[in-house]
């Protein structure tokens, strides 16, 4: 029993791959449920499932998306259509959502496909958002995705670090495929939450785990190595994104949320996007 998410009112639902995880925020008898991420749309119903299951006869009020990858966002559509719920997404993605353009949102030359969902809002950096009976503090993210956000509550020191940060390292730094500098962003990135009081990180795939600053220094660490010799990084996204591919992925059968904060099994993941 992990009393803090207890007391912060969260479940976190760990998924398989190609998912990312899921926190969902039941909201209590006074405030509006709220899902971070989705995961990927082949788990779609799975997470509608999930969702229902842990609310009961409430409905699912908000999606917010710490960015928009397809392992993040790949739920929304069915989430949409199941209880026609909100989904706020980072401000800097708005045009790209509204407009559906799936170059911009990466999906076409990741081999990513992500069914289209109406976004409602936005959340900027800087902006609080009330998530159960708390409200947390969205902050940048840049480094694994320009949009990205991440999720701080400082009164519970938790953060839900997205791909930002994991228990060993980080995302794909995907800009850098892409010929843009972005390490630096990582950089910035893995400093600004290291300013941070957390005593739980809540990351976008794997458990979540204690120790920010020792997860800190092994993601530095990482960087080190991928800013020495860039080409480590490529050949590292390489096969990563051939991993995503849905062709070369097999579904792990049965696999389902744990409610971490209850103890569960480790995430059979492998490597993350
Ligand atoms: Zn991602």
């Amino acid at each position: 029993m992990n009393s803090i998410f207890d007391a912060a009112g969260l479940t976190v639902f760990e998924r398989g791959w190609l998912s990312s995880n899921n926190v969902l925020f039941d909201g209590g008898e006074r405030h509006e449920s709220v899902l971070i991420d989705s995961g990927y749309w082949t788990h779609a119903a799975q997470t509608v499932a999930l969702v229902r299951r842990a609310l009961g006869s409430r409905r699912l009020d908000r999606v917010v998306n710490t960015h928009l990858h397809s392992d993040h966002c790949g739920g929304n559509h069915a989430l949409q259509v199941a209880f026609k719920c909100a989904i706020d997404v980072p401000a800097g993605e708005i045009d790209k959502v509204d407009r559906w353009d799936e170059s911009l949102l990466t999906y076409r030359d990741t081999g990513q496909h992500c069914p289209r969902f109406a976004r409602t809002g936005a959340v900027s950096v800087g902006d609080q958002m009330l998530c159960g009976a708390w409200l947390w503090e969205v902050v940048g993210s840049p480094g694994h995705d320009p949009e990205s956000i991440v999720l701080y509550q400082p009164e519970l020191r938790v953060l839900i670090s997205a791909d930002a940060l994991w228990e060993n390292g980080f995302g794909v730094v995907f800009p850098e495929l892409d010929g843009m500098r972005a390490f630096q962003d990582v950089r910035d990135t893995l400093n600004r939450l290291g300013q941070l009081q957390v005593d739980w990180v809540i990351p976008g795939h794997g458990k979540p785990f204690q120790g920010l600053g020792g997860a800190l220094e092994r993601a530095h660490s990482r960087l080190d190595g991928f800013i020495a010799d860039p080409a480590r990084h490529a050949r590292h996204a390489a096969k990563v994104l051939v991993k995503f591919q849905p062709k070369n992925v097999s579904y792990p059968v049965g696999v389902g949320p744990t409610s971490t904060g209850k103890g569960g099994p480790t995430p059979t993941i492998r490597s993350q996007m």
